[in-house]
């Protein structure tokens, strides 16, 4: 299948509406796909330019596009902006600009992106090449694709719904191979197998699952609440980084770290390899933990800031890991010599990880108690914050692991003030002290795979944080009018306010009010971020 086809069924697919519209278009282009096509087209669909587990490395944005554009065109880059600024979408001006010959085949266009992102190729050769070989709409559909804006109202959903449909199984079984594989290409792949391949969703090894995510609660009470009389356990809720742990033991074996965006981060922390190597008594297994930074003695914790210098880091590792090294406190296992264990109730799973390993100062099982009692909920609690770590995190002793779910059987309970995640998607360039630096920047919460925005902050920075964030969102920028900027949505930063007000001056239909920044969360993808129907929960409690 032409990549130029793909697009042409993009745009049918836009303008068609809700799922009644959508489903039949997409169920049929993924029969008529052959399986490395199928693959190629699941990704694309979702806005996936490259395999998820090298997304954080694909590194091509505004710029490389806006590059490519003017040297196909002949214009100054600086005319291809103004262009982007009138129409506000830069799709539209590579369909303006590129009239290539159609030879780009979707699945060898997948291949190829994959190919150079792994090998580290160059990549505005590629951008360039693309653009060579598709025509208008295919132009089109890359540069949304890696901008993050496909605006075609396909989200995760639909996806299985139309994969369900195409190959007549169980849309919730698709959703449950996705969750377990973190590949739409993958889920596509088995559903077309048939129901029985489906069935077999267990975890992988060195294929990283969508982590379970915990509801938040806003006071102890609620947690009583939702496990009424039963025991629950309480594990101190780390102020670190999650990690996904996949490990083969023996002889040639290995240890992969993934981050929470699911991306392979081995490289950048050797010391908690070296660690665990040291510690696992175990066979192959997948558990989850939390990487929190210490002082070199380690016995001082040091802020969550400290765990960032080291995540995702390309040089200076082995300084940086003397320097700020980091102890792993591991919480559940869902992988053991073979068998999954998400089925497994939380506390056994909880034993059986207790036994595979040899606590050392390195490597250690989160502290928990198992209790009913409010008394000894509060005395944990506040043993927690002194600790310097973010709160508690309530577990049910009975429950299974969920991948890719918010359950409630994990609930987290931080203190009384409120934070959201929200996505940057625009700044103001400052003036003054702040020339140069994106002074403010405009948030937005998340709505079905659309951002809403939700106001500005432009304070909580220190003058370096402005300086670094402004480093990083600059290659961001889609269109620039007069200081105002619109941002790729790619970045999640944490803000705390003092209220939310409803406002037609925003898109969300909210605002909120005196936001400040507390910090990046680089460990978060937009996909993370908050939502529209948390930020409405939050407006109906205070009102
Ligand atoms: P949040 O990042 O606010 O959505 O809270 C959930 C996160 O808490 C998880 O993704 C983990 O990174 C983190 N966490 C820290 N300690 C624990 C623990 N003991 N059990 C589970 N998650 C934990």
């Amino acid at each position: 299948m032409k990549f130029s086809k793909l697009a042409q069924a993009y745009d049918k697919i836009s303008k068609a509406s809700g799922d009644a519209g959508k489903v039949p278009i997409l169920a049929d282009l993924f029969k008529r796909a052959d399986d490395k096509t199928l693959e190629a087209l699941a990704h694309f669909t979702l806005g996936e330019a490259v395999s998820p587990q090298l997304s954080d490395r694909l590194g091509i944005g505004p710029g490389a596009i806006r590059d490519a554009l003017a040297k196909i065109s002949g214009d100054d880059p600086s005319e291809i902006e103004g262009r982007v600024k009138e129409s506000g979408d830069m799709g539209e001006v590579a369909a303006e600009i590129v009239n290539g010959t159609d030879k780009l085949e979707v699945a060898e266009l997948w291949k190829r992106i994959n190919r150079v992102v792994e090998r580290n190729e160059d990549r505005k050769q590629l951008v360039e090449h693309i653009f060579k070989n598709t025509t208008s709409a295919g132009a089109k559909y890359f540069a949304r694709m890696v901008l993050n804006q496909m605006r075609i109202g396909v989200g995760e959903g639909t996806m299985e719904r139309a994969i369900a449909r195409a190959f007549k199984v169980d849309a919730d079984s698709v959703q449950r191979l996705y969750a377990m594989t973190n590949d739409i290409g993958i889920a596509a792949r088995e559903a077309k197998k048939g129901e029985r391949a489906l069935a077999r969703a267990n975890p992988i090894l060195f294929q990283p699952y969508q982590f379970m995510n915990a509801q938040r609660v806003e006071n102890a009470e609620e947690i009583f609440e939702t496990f009424k009389d039963k025991q629950i356990i309480f594990d101190i809720k780390y102020d670190g980084v999650r990690l996904q742990i996949h490990i083969k033991s023996g002889r040639g074996g290995e240890i992969k770290l993934f981050s929470r965006r699911l991306n392979d981060d081995t490289a950048s922390m050797p010391d908690v390899v070296e660690a665990l190597k040291r510690s696992w008594k175990g066979k192959d297994a997948i558990i989850e933990g939390e990487a929190v930074a210490f002082d070199k003695s380690l016995k001082k914790k040091l802020p969550f800031q400290a765990v960032l210098m080291r995540r995702g880091r390309e040089s200076e590792i082995e300084a940086k890991a003397k320097e700020i090294p980091l102890v792993l406190f591991v919480f559940d296992l869902l992988y053991d010599n073979g068998a999954s264990l998400m089925d497994v109730p939380q506390r056994e799973r909880r034993e059986r990880l207790k036994k595979l390993f040899r606590e050392t100062d390195r490597v250690r099982m989160t502290e928990s108690i198992e209790s009913n009692r409010a008394e000894d909920e509060e005395r944990f609690f506040k043993r927690a914050l002194k600790e310097k770590q973010e709160g508690l995190m309530a577990k049910d002793p009975a429950a299974i692991y969920e991948p890719g779910k918010r359950t409630d059987h994990w609930l987290k309970l931080k203190p009384a003030f409120e934070t959201l995640d929200v996505v940057v998607v625009g700044g103001i360039w400052g003036s003054g002290r702040r020339r140069g630096l994106l002074s403010s920047l405009v948030i937005a919460v998340r709505d079905k795979g659309e951002f809403k925005t939700v106001g500005k902050v432009g304070t909580g920075f220190s003058e370096e944080m402005l300086k670094e964030l402004t480093a990083k969102l600059k290659s961001k920028i889609i269109a620039t009018r007069g200081l105002h900027v619109e941002i790729e949505p790619s970045m999640v930063i944490e803000v705390d306010f003092q209220g939310i007000q409803k406002t037609p001056r925003y898109s969300s239909g909210y605002a909120l009010r005196i936001p400040r920044f507390k910090r990046e969360r680089v460990d978060k993808s937009v996909r993370e971020a908050d939502t529209l129907e948390r930020l409405v929960r939050l407006y109906k409690q205070a009102h």
